[in-house]
Protein backbone atom coordinates (compact mmCIF):
# COMPACT_ATOMS: atom_id res chain seq x y z
CA UNK A 1 0.00 0.00 0.00
CA UNK A 2 0.68 3.81 -0.52
CA UNK A 3 1.44 6.13 2.37
CA UNK A 4 0.00 8.93 0.12
CA UNK A 5 -1.68 8.20 -2.83
CA UNK A 6 -3.00 11.12 -4.97
CA UNK A 7 -5.76 11.25 -7.41
CA UNK A 8 -5.66 13.44 -10.20
CA UNK A 9 -2.49 14.53 -11.93
CA UNK A 10 -3.15 18.32 -12.57
CA UNK A 11 -0.96 21.04 -10.81
CA UNK A 12 -2.56 20.13 -7.45
CA UNK A 13 -1.46 16.19 -8.12
CA UNK A 14 1.62 16.82 -9.68
CA UNK A 15 2.81 19.19 -6.23
CA UNK A 16 1.06 16.78 -3.53
CA UNK A 17 2.97 14.04 -4.82
CA UNK A 18 6.54 15.79 -4.63
CA UNK A 19 6.26 17.00 -1.38
CA UNK A 20 4.96 13.80 -0.45
CA UNK A 21 7.83 11.99 -2.27
CA UNK A 22 10.41 14.81 -0.71
CA UNK A 23 9.19 13.09 2.65
CA UNK A 24 10.59 10.19 1.68
CA UNK A 25 7.29 8.07 1.68
CA UNK A 26 5.60 5.84 -0.86
CA UNK A 27 3.78 7.93 -2.88
CA UNK A 28 1.49 7.29 -5.74
CA UNK A 29 -0.68 9.27 -8.47
CA UNK A 30 -3.25 8.01 -10.39
CA UNK A 31 -4.55 10.31 -13.24
CA UNK A 32 -7.03 9.58 -16.03
CA UNK A 33 -4.51 12.26 -18.05
CA UNK A 34 -2.01 13.64 -16.75
CA UNK A 35 -1.46 17.22 -16.80
CA UNK A 36 -5.34 18.08 -16.28
CA UNK A 37 -6.59 21.07 -17.55
CA UNK A 38 -2.79 22.47 -18.33
CA UNK A 39 -3.14 20.46 -20.97
CA UNK A 40 -5.67 22.35 -22.85
CA UNK A 41 -4.54 26.07 -21.94
CA UNK A 42 -2.47 27.99 -24.62
CA UNK A 43 -0.83 30.69 -22.93
CA UNK A 44 0.06 30.73 -19.14
CA UNK A 45 1.01 34.55 -18.03
CA UNK A 46 0.44 34.44 -14.47
CA UNK A 47 2.76 31.49 -12.93
CA UNK A 48 4.65 33.59 -10.90
CA UNK A 49 8.48 33.57 -11.73
CA UNK A 50 7.37 32.23 -14.95
CA UNK A 51 6.67 35.23 -17.29
CA UNK A 52 5.22 33.15 -19.94
CA UNK A 53 4.63 30.04 -20.89
CA UNK A 54 2.38 27.02 -22.60
CA UNK A 55 -0.12 24.55 -21.49
CA UNK A 56 1.67 21.49 -22.64
CA UNK A 57 5.14 22.53 -22.01
CA UNK A 58 4.45 23.02 -18.49
CA UNK A 59 2.64 19.34 -18.40
CA UNK A 60 5.81 17.77 -19.44
CA UNK A 61 7.72 20.08 -16.94
CA UNK A 62 5.12 19.32 -14.14
CA UNK A 63 6.09 15.32 -15.26
CA UNK A 64 9.89 15.88 -15.49
CA UNK A 65 10.08 16.91 -11.90
CA UNK A 66 7.20 14.58 -10.74
CA UNK A 67 9.80 12.37 -12.11
CA UNK A 68 12.97 13.54 -10.05
CA UNK A 69 11.29 10.98 -7.60
CA UNK A 70 10.34 7.79 -6.59
CA UNK A 71 6.41 8.37 -7.50
CA UNK A 72 4.76 5.67 -8.80
CA UNK A 73 2.50 7.74 -11.93
CA UNK A 74 -0.73 5.44 -12.67
CA UNK A 75 -1.62 7.89 -15.96
CA UNK A 76 -4.40 7.47 -18.14
CA UNK A 77 -6.40 5.51 -14.65
CA UNK A 78 -9.94 7.14 -13.43
CA UNK A 79 -11.33 6.08 -9.99
CA UNK A 80 -14.91 5.45 -9.56
CA UNK A 81 -14.78 4.81 -5.69
CA UNK A 82 -13.50 5.75 -2.64
CA UNK A 83 -13.61 3.25 0.30
CA UNK A 84 -12.96 5.20 3.16
CA UNK A 85 -11.15 3.03 5.85
CA UNK A 86 -12.56 1.12 8.39
CA UNK A 87 -11.07 3.07 11.14
CA UNK A 88 -9.36 6.26 11.77
CA UNK A 89 -5.08 5.18 10.67
CA UNK A 90 -6.55 2.01 8.51
CA UNK A 91 -6.38 1.83 5.06
CA UNK A 92 -8.36 3.29 2.55
CA UNK A 93 -9.38 1.95 -0.71
CA UNK A 94 -9.43 3.45 -4.45
CA UNK A 95 -11.57 1.69 -6.76
CA UNK A 96 -10.23 2.38 -10.52
CA UNK A 97 -12.28 2.15 -13.69
CA UNK A 98 -10.13 -0.96 -14.75
CA UNK A 99 -11.52 -2.88 -11.64
CA UNK A 100 -7.75 -2.81 -9.93
CA UNK A 101 -8.25 -1.20 -6.35
CA UNK A 102 -5.35 0.58 -4.58
CA UNK A 103 -4.52 1.12 -1.01
CA UNK A 104 -3.23 3.75 1.23
CA UNK A 105 -3.10 5.33 4.56
CA UNK A 106 -3.71 8.86 3.25
CA UNK A 107 -5.48 10.67 -0.10
CA UNK A 108 -4.99 13.59 -1.71
CA UNK A 109 -8.22 14.00 -3.91
CA UNK A 110 -7.29 16.46 -6.62
CA UNK A 111 -9.46 15.77 -9.43
CA UNK A 112 -9.78 19.00 -10.32
CA UNK A 113 -12.86 20.55 -12.46
CA UNK A 114 -14.17 21.52 -15.88
CA UNK A 115 -16.05 24.67 -16.97
CA UNK A 116 -19.26 24.41 -18.14
CA UNK A 117 -19.89 24.81 -21.64
CA UNK A 118 -22.68 26.32 -23.62
CA UNK A 119 -22.86 23.31 -26.31
CA UNK A 120 -23.62 26.26 -29.21
CA UNK A 121 -22.15 25.56 -32.69
CA UNK A 122 -18.35 27.67 -32.71
CA UNK A 123 -17.56 27.57 -28.91
CA UNK A 124 -15.28 24.19 -29.26
CA UNK A 125 -14.26 25.09 -32.75
CA UNK A 126 -13.03 28.55 -31.65
CA UNK A 127 -11.33 27.34 -28.34
CA UNK A 128 -8.84 29.58 -27.32
CA UNK A 129 -9.32 31.27 -30.45
CA UNK A 130 -11.36 34.28 -29.11
CA UNK A 131 -13.30 31.62 -26.78
CA UNK A 132 -12.09 31.73 -23.34
CA UNK A 133 -13.04 30.37 -19.99
CA UNK A 134 -11.06 32.39 -17.36
CA UNK A 135 -11.15 36.09 -17.01
CA UNK A 136 -8.18 36.13 -14.77
CA UNK A 137 -6.00 34.18 -17.39
CA UNK A 138 -6.95 35.37 -20.25
CA UNK A 139 -8.36 38.89 -20.16
CA UNK A 140 -5.30 41.07 -20.72
CA UNK A 141 -5.48 39.09 -24.24
CA UNK A 142 -8.20 41.30 -25.24
CA UNK A 143 -6.77 44.55 -24.51
CA UNK A 144 -8.82 47.60 -25.84
CA UNK A 145 -10.81 44.91 -27.56
CA UNK A 146 -15.07 43.90 -27.75
CA UNK A 147 -15.68 40.82 -25.70
CA UNK A 148 -19.22 39.16 -24.30
CA UNK A 149 -19.56 37.52 -20.82
CA UNK A 150 -21.59 34.87 -20.63
CA UNK A 151 -23.67 34.44 -17.97
CA UNK A 152 -24.86 36.99 -15.26
CA UNK A 153 -24.18 34.81 -11.89
CA UNK A 154 -21.77 36.08 -9.34
CA UNK A 155 -18.81 34.57 -11.83
CA UNK A 156 -19.91 36.21 -14.84
CA UNK A 157 -20.89 39.80 -13.57
CA UNK A 158 -17.27 39.34 -11.50
CA UNK A 159 -15.71 38.71 -15.26
CA UNK A 160 -17.29 41.54 -17.03
CA UNK A 161 -16.49 44.09 -13.87
CA UNK A 162 -13.05 42.71 -14.16
CA UNK A 163 -12.45 43.03 -18.02
CA UNK A 164 -14.26 46.18 -18.08
CA UNK A 165 -11.33 47.84 -16.81
CA UNK A 166 -8.89 45.87 -19.50
CA UNK A 167 -11.01 45.65 -22.98
CA UNK A 168 -12.97 48.19 -24.63
CA UNK A 169 -16.33 47.08 -24.47
CA UNK A 170 -18.15 44.45 -22.63
CA UNK A 171 -21.39 43.16 -23.64
CA UNK A 172 -23.11 40.65 -20.84
CA UNK A 173 -25.81 38.53 -22.40
CA UNK A 174 -27.25 36.79 -19.17
CA UNK A 175 -30.20 33.89 -20.20
CA UNK A 176 -32.81 34.54 -17.46
CA UNK A 177 -35.16 37.57 -16.84
CA UNK A 178 -32.54 38.75 -14.66
CA UNK A 179 -29.18 38.83 -13.81
CA UNK A 180 -28.67 35.98 -10.25
CA UNK A 181 -25.13 37.97 -9.11
CA UNK A 182 -25.21 40.05 -5.84
CA UNK A 183 -27.03 42.93 -5.90
CA UNK A 184 -24.17 44.96 -5.12
CA UNK A 185 -22.05 43.40 -8.09
CA UNK A 186 -24.63 44.38 -10.05
CA UNK A 187 -24.86 47.90 -9.17
CA UNK A 188 -21.13 48.04 -9.88
CA UNK A 189 -21.20 46.67 -13.22
CA UNK A 190 -24.64 49.12 -13.98
CA UNK A 191 -22.40 51.98 -12.97
CA UNK A 192 -19.58 51.41 -15.36
CA UNK A 193 -20.10 52.55 -18.92
CA UNK A 194 -18.46 50.52 -21.24
CA UNK A 195 -20.66 47.91 -20.34
CA UNK A 196 -23.92 46.82 -22.21
CA UNK A 197 -26.39 44.18 -20.55
CA UNK A 198 -28.85 42.07 -21.87
CA UNK A 199 -31.33 39.60 -20.18
CA UNK A 200 -33.56 37.07 -21.56
CA UNK A 201 -30.66 35.84 -24.02
CA UNK A 202 -29.49 33.24 -25.49
CA UNK A 203 -26.49 32.65 -27.46
CA UNK A 204 -26.65 30.64 -30.18
CA UNK A 205 -23.51 30.58 -32.36
CA UNK A 206 -20.07 31.53 -32.05
CA UNK A 207 -19.04 33.31 -35.61
CA UNK A 208 -15.36 33.43 -36.90
CA UNK A 209 -13.18 34.77 -39.17
CA UNK A 210 -10.15 32.87 -40.61
CA UNK A 211 -10.13 31.20 -37.34
CA UNK A 212 -10.79 33.80 -34.71
CA UNK A 213 -13.97 35.07 -33.27
CA UNK A 214 -15.62 37.46 -34.61
CA UNK A 215 -18.92 37.68 -33.38
CA UNK A 216 -22.23 36.00 -31.71
CA UNK A 217 -25.60 35.22 -32.36
CA UNK A 218 -27.81 35.42 -29.44
CA UNK A 219 -31.93 35.22 -29.61
CA UNK A 220 -34.35 37.12 -27.45
CA UNK A 221 -36.11 34.76 -25.52
CA UNK A 222 -38.91 37.76 -25.52
CA UNK A 223 -39.49 38.37 -28.78
CA UNK A 224 -37.44 35.38 -30.54
CA UNK A 225 -35.49 37.84 -32.72
CA UNK A 226 -32.18 37.28 -33.35
CA UNK A 227 -29.44 39.09 -32.68
CA UNK A 228 -25.86 39.50 -34.32
CA UNK A 229 -22.71 41.37 -31.69
CA UNK A 230 -19.51 42.41 -33.70
CA UNK A 231 -16.59 41.64 -31.12
CA UNK A 232 -13.07 39.05 -30.56
CA UNK A 233 -13.82 37.45 -27.44
CA UNK A 234 -16.12 35.47 -25.75
CA UNK A 235 -16.15 34.36 -21.89
CA UNK A 236 -18.17 31.98 -21.06
CA UNK A 237 -19.21 32.13 -16.93
CA UNK A 238 -22.07 29.52 -16.82
CA UNK A 239 -20.21 27.48 -13.98
CA UNK A 240 -17.45 25.54 -12.83
CA UNK A 241 -17.99 21.76 -12.71
CA UNK A 242 -15.61 20.04 -9.74
CA UNK A 243 -14.83 16.39 -10.70
CA UNK A 244 -16.22 15.03 -7.89
CA UNK A 245 -19.58 12.71 -9.04
CA UNK A 246 -17.12 9.80 -8.47
CA UNK A 247 -17.53 11.24 -4.40
CA UNK A 248 -20.39 11.63 -3.91
CA UNK A 249 -22.61 9.83 -0.84
CA UNK A 250 -18.77 8.78 0.52
CA UNK A 251 -16.83 12.42 1.23
CA UNK A 252 -18.75 15.67 2.15
CA UNK A 253 -18.89 18.03 -0.59
CA UNK A 254 -20.73 21.68 -0.87
CA UNK A 255 -23.98 22.46 -2.85
CA UNK A 256 -21.63 23.01 -5.96
CA UNK A 257 -20.50 19.83 -5.23
CA UNK A 258 -16.46 20.51 -4.42
CA UNK A 259 -14.73 18.81 -2.12
CA UNK A 260 -14.99 20.84 1.38
CA UNK A 261 -11.86 21.50 3.01
CA UNK A 262 -10.58 23.49 5.90
CA UNK A 263 -7.35 25.06 6.01
CA UNK A 264 -5.30 22.24 6.09
CA UNK A 265 -6.65 20.47 3.26
CA UNK A 266 -8.69 18.04 5.77
CA UNK A 267 -11.64 16.21 3.95
CA UNK A 268 -14.77 15.17 6.26
CA UNK A 269 -12.67 11.80 6.35
CA UNK A 270 -9.86 10.90 8.72
CA UNK A 271 -6.51 10.28 6.21
CA UNK A 272 -8.24 12.04 3.03
CA UNK A 273 -7.44 15.17 1.97
CA UNK A 274 -7.99 17.61 -1.06
CA UNK A 275 -6.81 20.44 -3.20
CA UNK A 276 -7.13 22.52 -6.06
CA UNK A 277 -9.88 23.24 -8.39
CA UNK A 278 -12.21 20.26 -7.26
CA UNK A 279 -12.36 21.73 -3.42
CA UNK A 280 -14.02 25.02 -1.82
CA UNK A 281 -10.87 26.79 -2.24
CA UNK A 282 -11.60 30.40 -3.45
CA UNK A 283 -10.01 31.14 -7.06
CA UNK A 284 -9.19 28.43 -8.90
CA UNK A 285 -6.08 29.09 -10.58
CA UNK A 286 -2.54 27.30 -11.18
CA UNK A 287 -0.43 28.32 -8.45
CA UNK A 288 -3.12 28.16 -6.32
CA UNK A 289 -3.23 24.47 -6.85
CA UNK A 290 0.01 24.19 -6.63
CA UNK A 291 -0.25 25.79 -3.40
CA UNK A 292 -2.76 23.52 -2.07
CA UNK A 293 -1.30 20.27 -3.08
CA UNK A 294 1.30 21.06 -0.97
CA UNK A 295 -0.57 21.95 2.01
CA UNK A 296 -2.01 18.44 1.87
CA UNK A 297 0.77 16.66 1.62
CA UNK A 298 1.71 18.03 4.53
CA UNK A 299 -1.15 17.78 5.94
CA UNK A 300 -0.90 13.81 5.32
CA UNK A 301 2.68 13.40 6.05
CA UNK A 302 1.64 14.93 9.61
CA UNK A 303 -1.37 12.75 9.61
CA UNK A 304 0.84 9.48 9.25
CA UNK A 305 3.42 10.93 11.42
CA UNK A 306 0.96 10.77 14.26
CA UNK A 307 -1.59 7.77 13.51
CA UNK A 308 1.24 5.09 12.33
CA UNK A 309 3.48 3.64 14.92
CA UNK A 310 5.63 1.23 13.06
P1 LIG B 1 -7.01 19.92 -12.95
O1 LIG B 1 -6.00 20.68 -13.69
O2 LIG B 1 -8.42 19.98 -13.39
O3 LIG B 1 -6.53 18.40 -12.91
C1 LIG B 1 -7.39 17.37 -12.49
C2 LIG B 1 -6.69 16.03 -12.64
O4 LIG B 1 -7.55 15.01 -12.12
C3 LIG B 1 -6.41 15.62 -14.08
O5 LIG B 1 -5.23 14.86 -14.12
C4 LIG B 1 -7.62 14.75 -14.42
O6 LIG B 1 -7.39 13.85 -15.50
C5 LIG B 1 -7.78 14.00 -13.11
N1 LIG B 1 -9.08 13.39 -12.84
C6 LIG B 1 -10.32 13.92 -12.91
N2 LIG B 1 -11.25 13.00 -12.53
C7 LIG B 1 -10.56 11.87 -12.20
C8 LIG B 1 -10.92 10.58 -11.72
N3 LIG B 1 -12.21 10.23 -11.46
N4 LIG B 1 -9.95 9.65 -11.50
C9 LIG B 1 -8.63 9.97 -11.73
N5 LIG B 1 -8.24 11.18 -12.17
C10 LIG B 1 -9.18 12.12 -12.41
N6 LIG B 1 -4.98 28.99 -14.42
C11 LIG B 1 -3.96 29.86 -14.29
O7 LIG B 1 -3.45 30.04 -13.18
N7 LIG B 1 -3.47 30.52 -15.39
C12 LIG B 1 -3.97 30.35 -16.63
O8 LIG B 1 -3.51 30.99 -17.59
C13 LIG B 1 -5.05 29.43 -16.80
N8 LIG B 1 -5.62 29.25 -18.01
C14 LIG B 1 -6.62 28.32 -18.13
C15 LIG B 1 -7.13 28.08 -19.41
C16 LIG B 1 -8.09 27.11 -19.61
C17 LIG B 1 -8.61 26.85 -21.00
C18 LIG B 1 -8.57 26.37 -18.48
C19 LIG B 1 -9.60 25.29 -18.69
C20 LIG B 1 -8.09 26.63 -17.22
C21 LIG B 1 -7.11 27.61 -17.02
N9 LIG B 1 -6.59 27.90 -15.75
C22 LIG B 1 -5.54 28.76 -15.63
C23 LIG B 1 -7.09 27.22 -14.55
C24 LIG B 1 -6.12 26.10 -14.13
O9 LIG B 1 -5.87 25.27 -15.25
C25 LIG B 1 -6.71 25.29 -12.99
O10 LIG B 1 -6.97 26.13 -11.88
C26 LIG B 1 -5.76 24.16 -12.53
O11 LIG B 1 -5.40 23.32 -13.60
C27 LIG B 1 -6.41 23.33 -11.44
O12 LIG B 1 -5.53 22.31 -11.07
P2 LIG B 1 -6.03 20.98 -10.38
O13 LIG B 1 -4.83 20.13 -10.23
O14 LIG B 1 -6.83 21.33 -9.18
O15 LIG B 1 -7.08 20.33 -11.39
Amino acid sequence: PFDVLVVGGGPAGASAAIYAARKGIATGIAAERFGGQVADTMGIENLISVPYTEGPKLVSAMEQHVNEYDVDIMNMQRAEKLIPAKEKGGLHEVRLENGATLQSKTLVLSTGARWRQMGVPGEEEYRNKGVAYCPHCDGPLFKGKRVAVIGGGNSGVEAAIDLAGIVGHVTLIEFGEEMRADEVLQKKLRSLDNVKIITSGQTTEIVGDNGKVSGLNYTDRNTGESHHVELEGVFVQIGLVPNTEWLKGDIELSQHGEIIVNDRNETSIPGVFAAGDATTVPYKQIVISMGEGSKAALSAFDFIIRNSVE
